[in-house]
């Protein structure tokens, strides 16, 4: 029965093959919804970070608005606290690489690294895998895509940059900025890590305030692009 033997690893080899099969990641500036509900999704990359991140929590605790978190691996590592206070007040984890290196000049086997490795750190924390990625500077290329996609990952990109980690930014220029720029299935990038982003967590307050005013809801990245499928 030795042909037997041979099919079933053929077989085996077959349908490995496909389930790695995946499409690359295209990335995603903003989701296109079929109704004419107001909805956008808040993200804050680069943290956690012990200074930051508890103050932002606060703010959309206050605010029952749910957000997306793009982590680093590192960080994550460090402050797993941070990382599980995160996913247990209902926010997205989302994938934003281990280093914050500069993925277009990594070699592939760095660029694996980079994002299973983050992937580990989160799913050992919170034990859930994350869905959505986003790479360090929104750079782009099919080495990314396809690393992206065949970790299972959604590559996440933004519609909406109000520049928030500019030097003197300011929490009234940061929200005028989103609010200039509004429109529903929006991504709105921010950031909970890289320096003091005390501004950021005003803005972000005044915003919810805001925005709800104007009829919008937020969701996290997942829910967003789940509402047009
Ligand atoms: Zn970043």
């Amino acid at each position: 029965m030795k042909w037997l033997k041979w099919l079933i690893l053929l077989l085996l080899v077959f349908s490995t093959n496909v389930s790695y099969a995946h499409e690359t990641a295209q990335p995603i500036f903003k989701v296109h919804l079929q109704s004419h509900q107001k909805i956008i999704a808040l993200t804050f990359d680069d943290g956690p970070d012990p200074y930051n991140t508890p103050k932002l929590l606060d703010v959309l605790r206050k605010g029952s608005v749910k957000a997306t978190f793009f982590v680093l691996g590192k960080r994550a590592n460090k402050y797993p606290t941070l990382l599980k206070r995160i996913a247990r007040e209902g926010h997205e984890i989302g994938n934003h690489g281990y280093s914050h290196r500069q993925f277009r000049k990594l070699t592939p086997r760095e660029l694996s690294w980079e994002i299973r490795n983050t992937d580990h750190i989160i799913i050992k924390s919170v034990g859930k895998k994350p869905h959505s990625f986003r790479s360090p500077y929104g750079e782009v290329t099919s080495a990314i895509e396809n690393v992206a996609s065949q970790v299972g990952y959604n590559f996440i990109e933004w519609s909406i940059d109000p520049r928030d980690w500019e030097k003197g930014q300011t929490a009234q220029r940061i929200q005028r900025a989103v609010e200039s720029h509004l429109h529903t299935g929006g991504i709105v990038l921010l950031h909970d890590g890289g320096g003091n982003r005390q501004e950021t967590v005003k803005a972000v307050r005044a915003l919810i305030r805001e925005l709800k005013k104007k009829g919008y809801v937020f969701a996290t990245i997942t829910e967003l692009t789940n509402m047009n499928k």
